[in-house]
């Protein structure tokens, strides 16, 4: 297996790309409380990280402004309502942040695909400690995946994951889908 000469920086729980979001939720109108004042979608973005033999890469969903504060979020559609812990937990937010460190606040936009569908918002803060907690989580995984050690987290997200064709070892498609990046 060869290895892209760089970090998707969903690497640390998997090596799925950090998914831009549902159109469903850039369609809608979000609650009217986070309106944003401006938006940029889809910033590709690649991070240079000392500590890293590789540059991490990947996709901030939106940076705006909102509530009047500078913000950065990440798109999810989900079947249930989430727990509330999830923009907490979020690998993506903490590396949206290190791309944006300007940036005061984080959040996630959540499409909740139930019988009566909802937007909501959570938004939440990273600290330094929780900034080199995921480096060192990031480093540790891109060595292990270097060093050929690599286990598959297989899940829904499989399905919009880049690296499908060489976890299912369809090694044509893999030549034809991926690219490395130097
Ligand atoms: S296809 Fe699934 S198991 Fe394989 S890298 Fe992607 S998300 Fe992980």
């Amino acid at each position: 297996m060869s290895h892209a000469r760089s970090l998707l920086w969903s690497a640390a729980t998997c090596r799925r790309f950090a998914v831009s979001a549902s159109l469903a939720v850039r369609r809608r109108s979000p609650d009217r409380a986070a309106q944003p004042a401006f938006s940029t979608f889809s910033q590709p973005v690649t991070l240079p990280i000392t500590s890293l033999d590789l540059p991490l890469v990947g996709v901030i969903d939106l940076e705006a402004k909102v509530q009047g504060e500078n913000t950065v979020a990440d798109f999810k559609t989900v079947g249930s309502a989430p727990d509330g812990h999830e923009a907490h937990m979020s690998d993506q937010l903490t590396a949206y942040k290190l791309a944006k460190p300007q940036v005061e606040r984080s959040a996630l936009w959540v499409l909740v695909k139930t019988k009566e569908p909802q937007i909501l918002w959570q938004p939440t803060i990273r600290t330094g400690d929780q900034l080199a907690e995921y480096l060192a989580k990031v480093g540790y995984i891109a060595r292990e995946i270097t060093a050929g050690r690599f286990y598959k987290r297989p899940g829904m997200w499989c399905a919009w994951c880049d690296y499908l064709p060489v976890c299912l070892g369809d090694k044509r498609k893999a030549q034809e889908s991926l690219v490395t990046v130097t």
